[in-house]
């Protein structure tokens, strides 16, 4: 029997034709939950199964039948069966002919087989419609009904009916089915579950990387250089003062990096005279994760306010303004008040909690529930600009930290500057190539690039031309 279907009915009408019978091959943790979730929306749920009067544990309300009969019950069939098993599949292919299929199966490993799951039922079963839906949705969400973190199920197949009325059940379950096109989209949904924080990787390593770069130059310089020179136990500083060096630096670092990509896209979008032509990958790669350097550069900021506040408190901090005082009073001189020393002392920490303030400005806009009630022009406002500011105040914060000290031959250890002087190379080199970028005449080349002006356009398009032959 031909099911009608028709996208534009509300949702109400698709309620009503809820009554439809749909066969799950499969009573496996998979196969069962989505089962029982399928009863509770008012669908008759049929069970394919090897063994149908061994299955127990199965929804109340469900059927069991061999797979033939059950697949007789319905013209949906969901495979809810591991990719190894699906060879029965041929077995049934007269009662299956024309019905669609939609596989559920996700893999151990990314790309583990030359093809994807879905497109292998597909050449499997020639005469059957296939649809990948639902392998984003774990069981135990299904059953627990926790659903809010993975509502969204990735659907796409060859046949625009088929996926249509899958999408349907997706709808009708109370998720969010998102079209991703033809089967060839199968291999990229199937990967989805396997992925691990494939956007946090970079900042995580680099992190990581700056961590470690950074900790081990400071102890080199505050702890074995005291200890060679002075005979100086210095290693306590391990605790609080090293990792709260570490701290703002990586901050400002991962900071600058956030920004950098885009200067150094402009620069080659310059150069080249056009941007028409792509990114090299490990830029593009690098763009993509911005959002998570800065969400990285964020949190060490935050620990550097934490160790920052703990300060007064340190037994360190305290034996040594007692033991000040003390020499003060015992040789009966004291120290001339500094206008110039009060002043530095106050922008370093003003221009802190300023840049502190506009970091996490930036972190709460990038939230996707903030950055979704925001206009694109409002969020590279915040993001771009406010970003920019936000990298000058903390970049002039550990300036002012320094003061002339940096310029000074004195902190020099073994030929080693202070850990801020190498902090400070990457952020100082992004404000001055974006402050050169701004300047009105290389801004107005840029904007004109930006727009579709092409510096060479015959080369260009015949470059084009070359790549399409290709
Ligand atoms: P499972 O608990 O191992 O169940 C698989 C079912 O397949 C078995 O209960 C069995 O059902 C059937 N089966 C096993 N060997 C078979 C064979 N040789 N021939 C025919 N049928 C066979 O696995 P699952 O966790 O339900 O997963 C099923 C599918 O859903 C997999 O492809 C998985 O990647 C996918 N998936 C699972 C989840 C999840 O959270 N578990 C999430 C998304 C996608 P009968 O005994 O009734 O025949």
């Amino acid at each position: 029997m031909e099911k009608t279907y028709t996208d534009t009915l509300p949702f109400t009408m698709h309620s009503l034709e809820k009554q439809e019978t749909i066969c799950i091959f499969g009573t496996g943790d998979f196969g069962r939950s989505l089962g029982f979730k399928m009863l509770q929306c008012g669908y008759t749920v049929v069970f394919g199964s090897r063994n149908p009067q061994k299955s127990s544990r199965l929804p109340n309300g469900a059927e069991v039948l061999s797979h033939s009969e059950a697949a007789q019950k319905s013209d949906i069939i969901i495979i809810a069966i591991q990719r190894e098993h699906y060879d029965f599949l041929t077995e049934l292919t007269e009662v299956l002919k024309g019905k669609i299929l939609v596989d559920v199966s996700n893999n151990l490993k990314i790309n583990q087989y030359p093809e994807s799951n879905a497109e292998y039922l597909a050449q499997l079963m020639p005469g059957n419609h296939v649809v990948k839906a639902f392998n984003t949705v774990s069981a135990w969400a299904l059953q627990s009904g926790a659903l809010d973190a993975s509502r969204q199920v990735f659907v796409c197949g060859n046949d625009s009916k088929a996926k249509r009325r899958v999408m349907d059940i997706v709808r009708t379950l109370g998720l969010t089915p998102l079209d991703k096109g033809s089967l060839m989209a199968a291999r990229e949904i199937e990967n989805y579950p396997l992925q691990l924080f494939p956007m946090w990787r970079f900042p995580l390593y680099l992190s990581a990387a700056l961590c470690i770069f950074f900790f081990f130059y400071c102890v080199i310089r505050d702890v074995i250089y005291p200890y060679v020179y002075e005979k100086k136990d210095e290693t306590f500083r391990m605790a609080i003062s090293i990792p709260n060096r570490i701290c703002p630096i990586t901050a400002l670092v991962l900071l600058a990096l956030v920004y950098l990509p885009g200067v150094i896209a402009a620069i080659l979008q310059l150069y080249r005279g056009t941007k028409y032509r792509r990114f090299p990958d490990w830029l593009d790669h690098w763009m993509l994760c911005r959002k998570q350097l800065g969400l990285v550069a964020l949190g060490f900021a935050f620990v550097h306010v934490l160790y920052t506040l703990v300060i007064p408190i340190r037994y360190y901090v305290r034996w040594r303004l007692k033991n000040t005082t003390i020499t003060q009073v015992t040789t009966n001189k004291d120290d001339p008040f500094s206008t110039t020393l009060a002043w530095r002392s106050d922008s370093y920490v003003a221009l802190g909690i300023l840049g502190f303030f506009l970091f996490v400005l930036l972190g709460i806009t990038s939230l996707p529930s903030v950055s979704n009630t925001v206009n694109w022009r409002e969020f590279r406002f915040v993001q771009s600009k406010l970003g920019y500011l936000t990298l000058i105040l903390c970049t002039a914060h550990t300036l002012v930290y320094g003061g002339k000290r940096f310029l000074s031959p004195s902190i020099l250890r073994w030929c080693l500057p202070s850990a801020y002087v190498l902090a400070l190379i990457i952020p100082c080199t992004v404000l001055v190539l974006k402050f050169a970028l701004i300047m009105p005449c290389v801004d107005k080349a840029l904007t004109r690039i930006r727009q579709g002006w092409e510096r060479n356009a015959k080369i260009s398009k015949s470059t084009l031309n070359e790549k399409t032959d290709i």
